[in-house]
């Protein structure tokens, strides 16, 4: 069994009580015979909805109404349910008064929508470790010039290759897109220095939370960034809503992301045979269409959850996790953990590693079907960051099923735990030992 060697850290069951998540006693069979409960080590993909979540969704889900659209009980309801939401997710956020926050589908949706309100013209500055969502967006805007920065080696590199693009900007509007918290490696981003640098050059911020904001609090007004962006299902709410929140201007600005009833205030036919709209200047103006009330109600009982708990024993949790699996594939030779900023950067809950002499897709099966293991394969949507990791150019670049790796060569693709709320030490410990037992046992 592995164990930190200074255990400061709370015990499971101090952060798992009021933490505690669905899916912990689930039963999958394993191809040795027999079944296990389920391991979930995959929380950076998408987080089990936390109990508390459940319970608040199931408890309204009767009084479910339309939102912004009767004038029935439930309709009301549901309308203060949904703006009260709002509010508690600028809460959790630490939003400034003139804030909006937009309820979208998802981190990526929220980044699509950013890019569709930026003015004309803005040079967008992001390094190309980004997930695609926030790597991808801006290239959709022919009026747009997107400035990729190469992958820097430390945090403080990260800022000095920021500042050294920034000042080279041509003037007009600028935005720099940054990941609070790598969804391959782990790795914390300097987003407060980054931000700083941003705006001493006259640039703005969005900070992509995805993988931040489940392990860390985000604070909006004290990191000075300018938007926030995150998806509720890797946030232990995973029913299909996002949140795009800051700066209302570029929002109340553009044209809306969506259009249809809701985002507009007033449709009337002119004479000429067209149609005048005017549109909200609220977050409204870019929500069209019946909203997910379901989803957001989730994000908000997830943000109350989390604020409520608070993050120190989750943070302290979660080093502990993380310092339990740096031990245990410490003793692997064959196993390489995956580094942008060095090894003992500070991380949260998510870790990349490939073995030597393995195809990582074959090893993320074994790890499932021989142990109830559920870990990810793959390059994690961020290619060009696996890729500088691996030192490798894959052949087929897909998501899993890159081309077997020789014994003795370097993987083509990478093998990704992550863990948070309700993850149990056992569950640690079965994945250690697995990849022990498998190394051991070759291929
Ligand atoms: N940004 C980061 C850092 C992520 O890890 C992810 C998802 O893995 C995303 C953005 C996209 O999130 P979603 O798939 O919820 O849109």
């Amino acid at each position: 069994s592995v164990r930190p060697a200074a255990s400061v850290a709370p015990a499971a069951a101090d952060v798992c009580e009021p933490l505690s998540v669905l899916g912990a006693d689930v039963r999958v069979p394993l191809v040795t015979g027999g079944e296990v409960t389920y391991a979930a080590l995959d929380y950076a993909a998408s987080a089990p909805a936390l109990q508390r979540v459940w319970d608040d969704i199931a408890a309204y889900a009767p009084y479910y109404g339309s939102v912004h659209r009767g004038a029935g009980y439930l309709s009301q309801l549901s309308t203060d349910l949904f703006e009260n939401s709002r509010a508690d997710v600028a809460a959790f956020l630490g939003c400034r008064e003139d804030d909006q926050v937009v309820f979208t589908r998802s981190t990526t949706d929220s980044l699509n929508l950013l890019a569709a309100v930026l003015p004309s013209g803005t040079e967008v500055f992001v390094f190309e470790t980004e997930h695609h969502a926030s790597l991808l967006p801006w290239e959709q805007r022919e009026d747009v010039r997107v400035r990729y920065l190469s992958a820097p080696r430390s945090p403080r590199q990260a800022v000095e290759t920021l500042e050294r693009a920034l000042a080279e900007r041509t003037g007009g509007p600028a935005l720099v897109c940054v990941t609070g918290a790598s969804n391959v490696t782990g790795e914390l981003w300097p987003v407060r220095e980054l931000a700083a640098a941003a705006h001493a050059h006259g640039a703005r911020i969005v900070l992509d939370a995805a993988q931040l904001a489940p392990h860390h609090p985000v604070d909006i007004a004290a990191e000075d960034v300018d938007w926030v962006a995150f998806s509720g299902h890797k946030l232990y709410a995973p029913f299909g809503a996002g949140v795009l929140a800051g700066r209302a201007d570029w929002l109340r600005e553009a044209r809306p992301y969506l259009a249809g009833g809701g985002a507009s205030r007033k449709v009337a036919r002119r004479e000429d045979g067209g149609v005048d709209v005017e549109w909200h200047t609220t977050a409204a103006r870019h929500e069209a269409g019946s909203p997910n009330v379901i989803g957001v109600y989730a994000i908000a009982s997830a943000c109350k959850a989390l604020t409520e708990a608070g993050f120190d024993g989750l943070v302290a949790r979660e080093r502990q996790l993380i310092a339990a699996v740096r031990e245990g594939l410490a003793e692997v030779p064959e196993v390489r953990v995956l580094s942008l900023f060095g090894e003992d950067a500070p991380r949260v809950g998510v870790l990349s590693f490939v073995v030597d002499g393995w195809n990582s897709s074959h090893f993320a099966a074994a790890l499932s079907a021989e142990y109830g293991i559920g870990v990810r394969d793959g390059l994690f949507c961020a290619h060009p960051l696996v890729r500088t990791l691996l030192g490798s150019e894959p052949e087929e670049p897909g998501e899993c099923g890159a081309p077997e790796a020789a014994p003795g060569e370097r993987s083509l693709n990478a093998i990704r735990v992550s863990f948070g709320a309700g993850t149990p030490d056992e569950h640690v410990d079965r994945f250690v030992r697995a990849v022990k037992e498998l190394v051991r046992d070759g291929a």
